[in-house]
Order: C-alpha cells, then sequence, then structure tokens
C-alpha cells in the first residue's frame, strides 16, 4: 500500500515506460550514449508538463531537469530525487511486453514467450515477501526494465502527488533523470549549477526498506610490460617477451583470495578484466576495489610487488604500472553529513518500514554525486532480479518508494527553519 486515498500511476506510467528501448551502448563515444534514450526522455518532459510542471526540459545530452516547486515559506535545502532512464546493455531491451501478474500467490511464474524461462521464490527469495502483491515481469525474450524505469515511475508519480497536494509542506524539489548510467556514465554532464540542489537521493535500490549510504571506492590499474621484439629466427639473446612476462603475472595472482570470485560482504579484491599484447608490449588492465579508500593503496602495492617479481625473472623487460582513480565510497561523504541518512530513515519509519542500511558492492550514480557536491544516497524502488529476463518489480513496492519520498520532503521541511 502506497498513499491512502491516492490513485497511484507509477505502475501505469512504469508499464509504458518499459516499452520504449532506452538500452545504452558502453562502445559508443557520444552523449548520450545511444540517442534512443531520449525517446522516453522527450516522453517524461511532455508528461511532467501535463502534470503542471512547466520548466520541465530536456537537454542536448539526454537529462531531464525539472522542479516541483516549494510549499513552505521556510528555507528548505533543495533536495534532488535522481534515476537513470537507460537499461543495461547485458540483455535485450527491445521490444518488452510487460506482464501484470495480480495477487500474486508464490507460485512459479512461467514467461510465455519462453517457458524456460522461470521466476521462482526458490532463485529470488524475496519474492516470497511479495506473495499477494501485484507483480509486473517481461514475457521471457527480454530484460524487463525495472532497473530504473521503476525509479522513474516513482519520480513521476511523487511529482503527480504533490503538484495535486500542495497543501503537504515541503521544500523545492529538483527532478533529475539521467542517461547512461549502466555504462558508468550517468553523471559525466550533468550541469550541478543548474541542479542547483544541496542534497539528493536516487531512486535505483532493490527490496524495499533498503537504504543504501556506502559504495566500493575503485581505482582501475592498467600494468604494461615493455618488452624488446626481434626476428624469431635470430632472438637468441635479444627478445624478451612481454606476453610471456604478462601470462607469468597473471598466473601469480591468487586464485583462492583477493578476487571477486572468492569475496563478498565487505571484503575488498583486485580483478584483470582485460588483457591485450604482443612481443613488444603486453598490457593487462585491473579494476581494484575496496570499501576502505585507504586501502586501494594497499590492493595497488601488493599487485606492483607481482610486478616486480615478474620483470625480475625478464631481464630486459621494463614495466608501467598506471593507477587511475573511478569513483570513491559515497560514505565518506555522507558521515560528515549524517542527515542525509538520517532523516530518510525517519521517512522510511513513516512509511511503516524498519530501515535496513546496506553497502553496495559496486557503485552508483550517487557516488559520482556525492563527491560532485550532492550527498545522495540510494532509495529502494522494488527492481529485482535486474539485467536479466527474470527480472520483477511489485507494484506495492513502488507505491510504498513514492510515500516514502513524500515523507522524506515532509522531513526536510520539519527540520528547516
Ligand atoms: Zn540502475
Amino acid at each position: 500500500m502506497g498513499i491512502p486515498n491516492y490513485q497511484h500511476t507509477a505502475a501505469s506510467r512504469f508499464i509504458n515506460y518499459v516499452q520504449i528501448d532506452t538500452q545504452s551502448d558502453p562502445a559508443s563515444p557520444t552523449q548520450p550514449s545511444t540517442e534512443k534514450q531520449k525517446d522516453l526522455s522527450r516522453i517524461l518532459v511532455e508528461e511532467l508538463h501535463d502534470i503542471g510542471i512547466k520548466d520541465a526540459e530536456l537537454d542536448e545530452y539526454g537529462y531531464v531537469y525539472a522542479t516541483i516547486p516549494a510549499t513552505s515559506d521556510k528555507e528548505v535545502p533543495v533536495l534532488c530525487y535522481c534515476s537513470h532512464v537507460d537499461t543495461a546493455p547485458d540483455c535485450s531491451g527491445k521490444g518488452v511486453k510487460p506482464i501484470l501478474h495480480m495477487s500474486y500467490d508464490g507460485k512459479d511464474i512461467v514467461l510465455p514467450d519462453d517457458p524456460t524461462v522461470v521466476i521462482s521464490t526458490k532463485d529470488h527469495p524475496y519474492l516470497k515477501e511479495r506473495i499477494g502483491d501485484d507483480i509486473i515481469t517481461a514475457s521471457g525474450t527480454t530484460l524487463l526494465g525495472a532497473d530504473d524505469k521503476a525509479g522513474v515511475a516513482i519520480i513521476m508519480d511523487l511529482a503527480n502527488y504533490l503538484i495535486q497536494h500542495p497543501e503537504i509542506q515541503h521544500g523545492k524539489i529538483r527532478i533529475l533523470f539521467t542517461p547512461d548510467e549502466e555504462v558508468g556514465r550517468g553523471v559525466a554532464k550533468v550541469d550541478m549549477d543548474k541542479l542547483g540542489a544541496q542534497f539528493g537521493y536516487t531512486l535505483d535500490g532493490g527490496e524495499r526498506a533498503h537504504l543504501e549510504g556506502e559504495t566500493f571506492s575503485a581505482d582501475g590499474v592498467s600494468v604494461v610490460f615493455n618488452g624488446v621484439s626481434a626476428h624469431p629466427g635470430y632472438a637468441k639473446g635479444k627478445m624478451v617477451s612481454a606476453i610471456k612476462a604478462a601470462a607469468a603475472f597473471v598466473d601469480k595472482l591468487p586464485r583462492n583470495e583477493w578476487s571477486p570470485e572468492t569475496t563478498e560482504g565487505m571484503q575488498g579484491f583486485v580483478h584483470p578484466v582485460h588483457i591485450e599484447g604482443t612481443i613488444e608490449k603486453a598490457t593487462v588492465q585491473f579494476i581494484v576495489r575496496d570499501f576502505v579508500t585507504a586501502q586501494l593503496a594497499h590492493h595497488e602495492q601488493k599487485l606492483r610487488e607481482l610486478v616486480d617479481k615478474t620483470v625480475a625473472e625478464f631481464p630486459g623487460m621494463s614495466v608501467d604500472f598506471i593507477v587511475k582513480e573511478q569513483y570513491r565510497n559515497m560514505k565518506e561523504i555522507l558521515d560528515g553529513q549524517p542527515q542525509v541518512m538520517d532523516y530518510a530513515e525517519e521517512a522510511y519509519k513513516r512509511a511503516g518500514m524498519i530501515t535496513q542500511r546496506m553497502s553496495i558492492r559496486g557503485g552508483t550514480d550517487g557516488s559520482r554525486l556525492s563527491f560532485m557536491g550532492l550527498p545522495c544516497p540510494n532509495i529502494f524502488t522494488g527492481e529485482m532480479g535486474i539485467h536479466s529476463k527474470q527480472e520483477y518489480v511489485s507494484v506495492q513496492d513502488m507505491e510504498k518508494a513514492v510515500e516514502t519520498l513524500v515523507h522524506l520532503a515532509q522531513v526536510w521541511e520539519e527540520h528547516s527553519k
């Protein structure tokens, strides 16, 4: 249940949005990475105008900005509610056929267009908690796109509700819809001055009551082995193979620890993601992840020691070790502004939930936004089984998120002077 005596629009909007293909493309250099993302963004602008939000606009980079005007005379910090319009490149998002399963009964959901795709409570334990809810799935050949069109629909429904209910006291709220979150460029071209918000919340989390205020800190490392090439027929004593050095180096990485496939919870890792090379030059690319930013240097030092050991085995070999910052744990920012999480927790409570503060073993648009001056944790939407054909979302979870956002805006207002 969401807000009493209000006809929610989140589900009907959601069903429309997911039928629009908005897949992003990591290989594209343009911004947005695919023009078709704007097909949805244009509709969002129109719908915002229909709701009564006159300043809604789409810019050339694919960002939608809009304002829910303040109803309070107090000096309330400007909040931003943010979600992304693109869907993941990992799974087809073309021709999505959403199916609404009313009052879910707990049985396996067999998807009609490919009956081998089954959503069961065995594989999706959270679904068991949603028995009785109305569940939306795709039809078996595509993802659903609840990540993050659930977030988009929630924010749109919230805007619709607040404009219809000016008696609810809140400050100015900026709406931001981003493209390209799934390819890591969601906030690359966002205009922070134009946005003009002080605190933000992304709507891109999963289970009801989860509140995510912690992400990985992330570096990328390139290890470049520089060998010496020579004609293979006359290479004795001259050739130094970068390929063999790279292979020897990768072989030194431990297999039972320090990797994505052997870590969980709060553990960090290093992870080779790409290797390429010739005799002269071979490159191994890593991602390095930890919740504690200072630990990244420790991981990189350990990696460096393995590199040095390798180079010592190949006289004549030289190496470049290049570290590049990717993103940082938003907790470092949020700890300095504890009200951002605390007010969200208060809003969850008013909506009848006990908050579960969670950590994300990855990054979000919010990790970058937090370091761009907009502290920005992540709120649940109900999106589950994301990036797959088993993706689903509960209508009641979306409506609960709308209700939570209403409370959240009110909590900020009450704490202002
Ligand atoms: Zn997402």
